[in-house]
């Protein structure tokens, strides 16, 4: 029960955040927003709060996403861009696995077009309309109860971001949580909650690489909230298929 709680706290859950690690080895402007690599700047303000956090990256055996880190991971973070194609089918396979059996994830920015993303959401998720131009984004928020968006206000306001604009290909979210507006005229469905099998998922807009989103104060407060919030207990042991014996016989 102790441990339940203290999770619940976010002291002692588990989370991997995966980077494909690109942009940051070869454009010298990312290099000097992230120098060393988006995922240890999330890695490190999640640490900062409470989480026990490790890392991996594509280059990694099994793209650092092994059975055992799997096993041991309660919510998974995923940032990638330029490389989705370069992800192992396996590896794909194993987390939609982890997610069914309970895994959160937390799934930032053009991690929309990720195999396992367009896994979990069953559609052409990879499709928006984009534009990388430093435009100023407004994240409102569309349901001010809801615990992702716990202490940041009634919105966000990044200066400078790329743009996405709807429409979206996506499943009509099981909660919404953001809508963004940009100085460009569009609007875009940025914080979006699914539950597929036994886990949750939070889909994140921001956050691209040539802009410095994940120092926001913020947007770290909120992908703290939805660390928490995507965090499913220990599912029962449930047993499916043929069931030979009345359930009122089994006691
Ligand atoms: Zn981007």
């Amino acid at each position: 029960m102790g441990a339940i709680i203290m999770k619940k706290e976010g002291l002692r859950m588990k989370i991997t955040v995966w980077n494909e690690f690109a942009h940051e080895k070869t454009d010298e402007a990312v290099k000097a927003i992230y120098p060393d690599g988006i995922h240890e700047t999330v890695a490190a303000f999640l640490r900062e709060n409470g989480f026990d956090v490790k890392t991996a990256t594509l280059e990694m055996p099994e793209h650092g996403l092994t059975e055992e880190v799997l096993a041991n991971t309660d919510v998974l973070f995923w940032w990638g861009h330029m490389r989705h194609g370069d992800v192992q089918d396996e590896i794909v396979e194993r987390v939609y696995k982890r997610v069914m059996e309970g895994m959160g994830m937390v799934v930032l920015h053009s991690g929309h077009a990720s195999k396992i993303f367009t896994k979990l959401m069953g559609t052409d998720s990879g499709l928006l309309k984009w534009r990388e131009s430093g435009d100023k984004e407004i994240l409102w928020v569309v349901d001010p109860g809801h615990p992702i968006v716990e202490g940041i206000g009634e919105n966000i306001i990044i200066e400078h971001e790329e743009t996405y604009g709807e429409h979206f290909i996506i499943p009509e979210p099981d909660e919404l949580v953001l809508i963004s507006w940009f100085s460009g005229g569009e609007v875009f469905r940025s914080g979006c909650c699914y539950k597929r099998g036994k886990g949750k998922i939070f889909y994140f807009r921001p956050g691209h690489e040539s802009f410095p989103v994940y120092h926001d104060k913020k947007v770290q407060r909120l992908l703290c909230n939805a660390a928490k919030w995507a965090y499913t207990p220990a599912p029962q042991n449930i047993l499916y298929g043929h069931y030979p014996v009345s359930i009122l016989d089994q006691k």
